[in-house]
């Protein structure tokens, strides 16, 4: 995709600290981080989210995923590791180019967990249902 920040990137177009690559992916540090060493791991073939991803693609950034988040581990000594991936702009993505975010967390940061709100009565199995029958 021409005109995609994350396609130029991968390209070499934009400048960018490269974290890691493979064939079919690619990760570099987010430019506004939530912490230091905050990467993004995308897929080198365009995809606008999850729904666009092919599965192969998909274990792809997961393999990323997993290697990074050791060396994260062992080079930042984080607390602890959030993964994040928002797809489509009501789930707040910005960027179209599907990408996961290994964010590493550390005491009193100033970052928060969404806050859980607890099911109705007989909703949760329902939804589960739901969900099932979609699989
Ligand atoms: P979102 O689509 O909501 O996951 O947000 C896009 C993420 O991309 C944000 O965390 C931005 O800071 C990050 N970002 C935007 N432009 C760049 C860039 N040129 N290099 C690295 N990260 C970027």
């Amino acid at each position: 995709m021409p005109q995609c920040l994350f396609c130029k990137i991968i390209r070499g177009e934009i400048p960018t600290n490269k974290v890691y690559e493979d064939e079919k992916t690619f990760a570099f540090l987010d430019i506004n981080p939530v912490n230091p060493g905050h990467t993004l791991v995308v897929p080198k073939k365009h995809a606008v989210d999850i729904f666009e991803m092919e599965e192969e693609e998909w274990n792809a950034v997961m393999n990323s995923v997993h290697k990074i988040s050791h060396a994260l581990e062992k080079s930042i000594g984080p607390t602890g590791i959030n993964l994040a991936m928002n797809n489509r702009s009501g789930a707040g993505q910005l960027v179209f180019h599907a990408h996961v975010h290994i964010m590493p967390r550390f005491p009193n940061d100033g970052h928060e967990l969404w806050k859980g709100k607890p099911y109705r009565k007989g909703e949760a199995a329902r939804v589960a249902e739901k969900i099932r029958t979609n699989l």
